[in-house]
């Protein structure tokens, strides 16, 4: 059995991974950490999930459960994810962590943190889009240099907070290393006004944000006279949390290390 904690229980993805949780065999749920000041402290996480009465508390700070825990699995905010994974460390936990939006400082001092955490970090956690990696690795070396135009579009629900997604820009990477290009350098992530011709390195990224859109993603090989389009459409977010769970489950026997989901599903 995997004892699991869930942080961000009250939020979109929360929900899911509290339901993940206690729908797999193997895991036990030990609890859900909200805000300090949310009104479900004390609250039974079951019911928070619509999953009836577990007799599994909602908490305040992760401090009252972390020495019942294996894993945390955490999709909050790089704020929040980077305060719990200090917590992690020093009490010797591990942590599945799914929140996108760190920039280069923060995704440094997680690096640093893996040093003692087995940790598994990943902007999405669904096996069709780790899958979709490798395939686009292998669309982007056979066209990426033979005249192929490469876009990648992405849309998400109204109240995402950070763009372009946090899959969209794995996509990204995945092409740009297949093709020992730099993103830093060859991604485009804003078009307006008189932008002059598309260079043939670049790789464009295009956000949509609206309703209740769960994620999709499309990577476009565009040349003359044909186009290839690579799509992943999620239609539901326990999807993310099956797949946080696995990952929890397979950090068990890792020492301390910076993995990843194509490491969980063994894609490497
Ligand atoms: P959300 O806004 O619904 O949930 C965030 C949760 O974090 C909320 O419950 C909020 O209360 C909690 N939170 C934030 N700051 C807090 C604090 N200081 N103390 C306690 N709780 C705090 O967002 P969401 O849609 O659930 O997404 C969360 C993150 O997960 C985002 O970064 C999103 O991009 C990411 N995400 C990742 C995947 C994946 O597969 N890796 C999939 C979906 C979403």
């Amino acid at each position: 059995m995997t004892r699991i904690a869930v942080s961000g229980a009250a939020g979109r993805m929360g929900k899911m991974l509290l339901e993940a949780v206690e729908r797999d065999e193997q895991a036990s749920l030990a609890g859900g950490v909200v805000r300090p000041d949310s009104s479900l402290v004390g609250a039974d996480a079951g019911e928070l999930a619509g999953l009836g009465r577990l007799g599994v508390p909602l908490v305040g700070k992760l401090d009252e459960i972390i020495d019942d825990i294996d894993v945390l699995i955490d999709f909050t905010t790089p704020t929040l994810t980077l305060a719990n994974l200090a917590l992690c460390a020093e009490r010797g936990k591990r942590m599945v962590i799914g929140t996108t939006g760190l920039d280069d400082d923060q995704q440094a001092a997680l690096a640093d943190y893996a040093g003692q955490v087995p940790l598994v970090f990943a902007a999405n956690m669904s096996t069709g889009v780790n899958l979709s990696l490798n395939l686009l690795a292998t669309a982007a070396r056979a066209l990426g240099d033979a005249g192929f135009d490469i876009e990648v579009i992405e849309a998400h629900h109204r109240h995402k907070v950070d763009a372009p997604s946090g899959t969209a820009l794995m996509m990204g990477r995945a092409v740009a290393e297949a093709l020992g290009r730099d993103l830093q350098k060859d991604g485009v992530f804003q078009r307006v006004g008189h932008t002059g011709a598309r260079s043939a390195r670049e790789i464009g990224f295009s956000t949509v944000r609206g309703g209740d859109i769960v994620g999709e993603h499309t990577v476009l090989f565009a040349a003359e006279g044909e186009r290839l389009e690579l799509s992943h459409k999620a239609s539901s977010r326990l999807t993310f949390g099956r797949g946080a769970v696995r990952a929890a489950h397979w950090l068990m026997t890792r020492d301390a290390g910076q993995y990843d989901m194509q490491d969980v599903l063994g894609l490497k």
